[in-house]
């Protein structure tokens, strides 16, 4: 049985613990997925997500409850990690406009900026495509982050809204810019579960 853990701390959790729930029924996985609030509760865990929300708030959360170590070691491991948006945020290895408090888990080699699309265009949906799936997806872009630029051959492009990267594959991290937990189509989940089975 599997067990799927939702970094709890601030953010749309609850969209995710869903969405992971329904995509392992369309896998036809028995798994649980837990709230993940304590290091004690890494023990066992099978994949872990990290939602979007704000990243300074996740990054001072992650650190006081003493799961930004673990969950990088995880990572480094080889554990199937996801970030979507704020979650994106903290797995990457550089991020511009963070705050000197901020601390990320330095997994993926992308460098992001923060809050690059700015306060015009706040928050949109559009379709993208994705290099696993004929069919368009529907992204949800909210104050999200941009990838701007790959650091290393290990990392690789999964997502595209027009010809710009907005999704990114490293072995077993995903890294996203939008919201795949905000939509019906549970798709981009059911891609990141197969790698823990
Ligand atoms: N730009 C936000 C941040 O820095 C992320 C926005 C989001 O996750 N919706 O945390």
């Amino acid at each position: 049985m599997v067990r799927v853990g939702v970094i709890g701390l601030q953010g749309d959790v609850n969209e995710h613990i869903e969405a992971t729930r329904k995509a392992l029924e369309n896998l036809g996985v028995a798994g649980e997925v837990v709230w993940l609030r304590k290091p004690e509760q890494l023990e066992g865990i099978s994949a872990i997500i990290i939602p979007g929300g704000e990243s300074t708030t996740i990054s001072q959360l992650i650190v006081k409850t003493g799961l930004l170590k673990p969950v990088k070691r995880l990572g480094e491991e080889g554990l199937p990690i996801m970030g979507t948006c704020a979650g994106l945020i903290m797995l990457s290895k550089e991020v511009i406009g963070a705050t000197p408090e901020q601390r990320f888990l330095e997994l993926l080699d992308v460098r992001v900026n923060r809050n690059a699309y700015g306060r015009q265009v706040d928050s949109f949906e559009a379709p993208i495509k994705l290099a696993f799936s004929d069919d368009s997806f529907p992204g949800v872009f909210i104050r999200a982050p941009r990838i701007v630029e790959l650091l290393s051959e290990r990392v690789k492009p999964i997502a595209w809204l027009g010809d710009r990267v907005v999704g990114v594959e490293q072995d077993n991290l995903i890294g996203l810019e939008f919201h795949p937990e905000l939509t019906d189509d549970m798709g981009v989940h059911e891609y990141f579960l197969k790698k823990i089975l």
